[in-house]
């Protein structure tokens, strides 16, 4: 894909420091890390979001995902760790290629994940499952 950073990165156009390859994946960390140790898990063929993502691409990110996860954890972490997938403008995608972040957390770190709580009006939980029903 023309233009995409992590299509160059793929192709070792630009330099990236690797943690994890195999013949549908990369993995390298993060240049601007949440965490220090924040990783990227990225499908090599490229598709913007996971939604359009092939189910042979999205089966080997989220295996390498948990590889990268477990060396994480057993380098320099100590199991905890935050899995985000951005999709999308407004979810706060900002590199057009999927890609799921694998962020080490540490007992005091600053990062906060964390969202407020909606309520349903009545009956609206049912409502909006049965619109996705449909889709599904
Ligand atoms: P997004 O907001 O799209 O989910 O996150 C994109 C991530 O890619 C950001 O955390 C950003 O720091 C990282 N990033 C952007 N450009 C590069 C790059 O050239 N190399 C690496 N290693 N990471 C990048
Ligand atoms: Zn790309």
């Amino acid at each position: 894909m023309e233009g995409c950073i992590f299509c160059k990165i793929v192709d070792n156009k630009i330099p990236a420091a690797k943690v994890y390859e195999d013949s549908k994946v990369i993995g390298f960390l993060d240049i601007m890390p949440a965490n220090k140790g924040h990783c990227l898990v990225v499908p090599k063929n490229h598709a913007q979001t996971l939604a359009e993502m092939g189910d042979d691409d999205l089966c080997a990110t989220i295996k390498a995902a948990k590889k990268v996860a477990r060396a994480l954890s057993l380098s320099f972490g100590n199991g905890s760790f935050n899995m985000v997938m951005n999709n999308g403008k407004e979810a706060g995608q900002i590199v057009g290629h999927a890609h799921i972040h694998l962020i080490p957390r540490f007992q005091k770190d600053r990062l906060r994940i964390k969202w407020s709580h909606l309520k349903y009006g009545e009956n609206e939980i049912n409502e909006y499952a049965d619109k996705i029903k449909k889709f599904i």
